[in-house]
């Protein structure tokens, strides 16, 4: 299955090499570019489907995605299993579920998000829906590129793996190779 993933993110264009500011404040010379893959609907849909069936058989109330990526895959994620979606936006500091949307107090809530790389915009959203009296049951990705394990105290289930190297800037070789950051477009 990682060859088939591997291939729509190939396929897609949304692999790009160079010298890249990461969300996360980290370097790294490769850059996920998702909305390259998000743009076409049979993928996001396929990538999609891999997480409904991890997660079969589970009750699930909701699902909830960080704003802008999170958006996309909690919609179809949704879709898929027929219940409903939501997303959380960052306002200042915070991730808070805008546009009135509600959590009834229990209600099992599915996070989906398209890269792991600290798990900072998770942990945002688990905190956001903790902050309405839901119950995350659970966390699918369609990518983890996460240097080192993270435990986000509820189950993990991504797509697909991928150990992709991360500098701090301070220690970062290509900063050091005067090589030019370049801040990507589409990042939330
Ligand atoms: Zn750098």
């Amino acid at each position: 299955m990682s060859d088939e993933i591997l291939k729509m993110f190939k396929a897609s264009g949304a692999i790009k090499e160079g010298h890249f500011l990461l969300n996360s404040g980290l370097h790294s010379p490769v850059y996920w570019e998702k909305f390259r893959i998000l743009q076409y609907p049979h993928y996001t849909s396929r990538l999609c489907q891999i997480i409904v069936e991890h997660f079969k058989g589970q009750k699930v109330d909701l699902v909830a995605g960080p704003a802008t990526g999170g958006i996309i895959l909690a919609f179809e994620t949704a879709r898929q299993m027929g219940v409903r979606s939501i997303f959380a936006e960052r306002v200042r500091d915070v991730r808070i579920f805008r546009r009135d949307f509600e959590i009834a107090p229990g209600e099992h809530v599915l996070i989906v998000d398209d890269i792991l790389t600290t798990g900072g915009s998770i942990r945002e959203t688990i905190d956001a829906v903790d902050s309405l009296g839901g119950l995350v049951i659970g966390i699918g990705v369609l990518i983890n590129r996460s240097p080192k394990e993270i435990d986000l105290g509820v189950p993990l289930f991504s797509c697909l793996n991928i150990s992709t190297t991360v500098y701090l800037p301070e220690e970062c070789p290509l900063c050091a190779a005067n090589i030019p950051l370049l801040k990507p477009g589409g990042q939330s």
